[in-house]
């Protein structure tokens, strides 16, 4: 059974690993470069961490995530991961760190709620008065996304897989498992698998109302001489997150990484391969809210301000759905995606080679079920 599959993301990647390792042929084509820098996977890191406030399936299928990546970790001879831990501080609404509190203790896992003297001595770098509440756990860190998809790709290619960097596929039909390429050549195969970020709106238009594209900013900030060394050993941050409002997150600068600073919230505009430098105003509205969150912000440089893409779709569930008989799309991940690129590209591998129910398949990639 051969797959082709459209898109060189983490989802396409990994769907293409997961199908080779099951002994199937895969071609894959892309229309950039490998890592392809407009798309959503590339950026030095992406967070992973079992906190999901009341999103209990996606919190449950951290464990299976992990899980893959050592699958990965091994198929590629290095790991690309550092634990960070993570802190997650409430300001004014702390339903979603209590919602979370309550999921990782259902999973066994470790979490402490700390008091605001205690985070004042342990993060002295970080600003948390009238924080309402805080959550810290050993558990959870920063996966290195780009040296994974550069990797990954490498890996690939030395395995035999056929790659087509710098190849628009035009249009496709997923009922055929066919498409169409922009220097005119056709495609057919036995399965089709659709996982082109936010782009997929663009090349299945029904999917249009379901998929938004949304233009990020983050910034990489150099912090001064005396916090470099706690911001290295620092968890994660995740500030005042809110159920569908979105929330401030730091990212710390381990394993020759920088340090990165974001906001979840949706802008819900935009076109990824359009206008890409981040504006002064966008950078700053970022920087505004990285002020009153860490001490002495002033000391810091900021090094470089970036846009990225998010595919938004309703409650920030995934839409991972067979479409046309022979296809499947992966879209929708809503900025939250990249933890969970190996266990799904090794679930729809399982779908297509007939060991995995694709209703069942759906509804957990949605967060919908508790095992997978
Ligand atoms: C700023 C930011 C921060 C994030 N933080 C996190 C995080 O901390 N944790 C987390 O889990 N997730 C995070 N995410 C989300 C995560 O990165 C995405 O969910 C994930 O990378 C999506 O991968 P993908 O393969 O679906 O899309 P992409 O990486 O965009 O891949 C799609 C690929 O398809 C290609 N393509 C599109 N159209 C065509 C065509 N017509 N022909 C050929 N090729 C085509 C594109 O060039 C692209 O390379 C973040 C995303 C952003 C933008």
């Amino acid at each position: 059974m051969r797959t082709i599959i459209l898109g060189g993301g983490i989802m396409g990647l990994c769907t293409a690993w997961a199908l080779h390792r099951a002994g199937q042929p895969v071609t894959l084509y892309e229309q950039g470069p490998l890592p392809n820098p407009l798309g959503s996977s590339v950026d030095q890191h992406r967070l992973i961490r079992y906190a999901y406030g009341p999103m209990t399936g996606y919190a449950r299928m951290v464990q299976a995530a992990y899980q893959a990546w050592q699958r990965l970790w091994q198929d590629l001879g290095v790991c690309h991961y550092q634990e960070t831990g993570m802190l997650a501080v409430a300001r004014t609404d702390g339903s979603w760190v209590e919602a979370s509190e309550a999921s990782m203790a259902a999973l066994g896992l470790e979490a402490e709620r700390l008091a605001p003297a205690a985070i004042a001595k342990h993060f002295p770098f970080l600003d948390l008065a009238g924080a309402r509440a805080a959550l810290w756990s050993p558990s959870g860190g920063v996966l290195f996304a780009e040296r994974i998809v550069a990797d990954l790709a490498d890996h690939l290619r030395q395995a035999g897989v056929a790659i087509e960097t710098e190849c628009t596929v035009q249009s496709l039909d997923p009922a055929a498992a066919s498409v169409v390429l922009a220097d005119g050549r056709h495609d057919q195969a036995d399965a089709l698998v659709v996982a082109a970020g936010p782009w997929t709106p663009r090349l299945l238009p029904s999917l249009a109302g379901r998929v938004t594209p949304s233009r990020q900013v983050v910034a990489y900030l150099e912090p001064p001489a005396e916090h470099l060394q706690a911001w290295r050993q620092a968890p994660m941050l995740l500030d005042q997150v809110e159920a569908a409002k979105g929330g401030f997150y730091a990212v710390p600068p381990v394993g020759g990484t920088g340090l990165k600073v974001g906001d979840h919230g949706f802008t819900l505009r935009g076109q990824p391969d359009q206008e890409r430098d981040a504006t002064a105003a966008e950078i700053e509205a970022l920087l505004a809210a990285a002020r009153g969150r860490i001490v002495g912000f002033e000391g810091y440089r900021v090094s470089r301000g970036q846009t990225c893409f998010y595919s938004v779709a309703q409650g920030e569930r995934f839409i991972v759905e067979p479409i046309g008989g022979r296809s499947w799309v992966l879209a929708g991940f809503s900025g939250h995606g990249f933890k969970f690129g190996a266990v799904l590209g090794e679930a729809v591998a399982a779908a297509l080679t007939g060991n995995r129910a694709p209703g069942e398949l759906t509804a957990w990639a949605a967060g919908e079920l508790a095992a997978g």
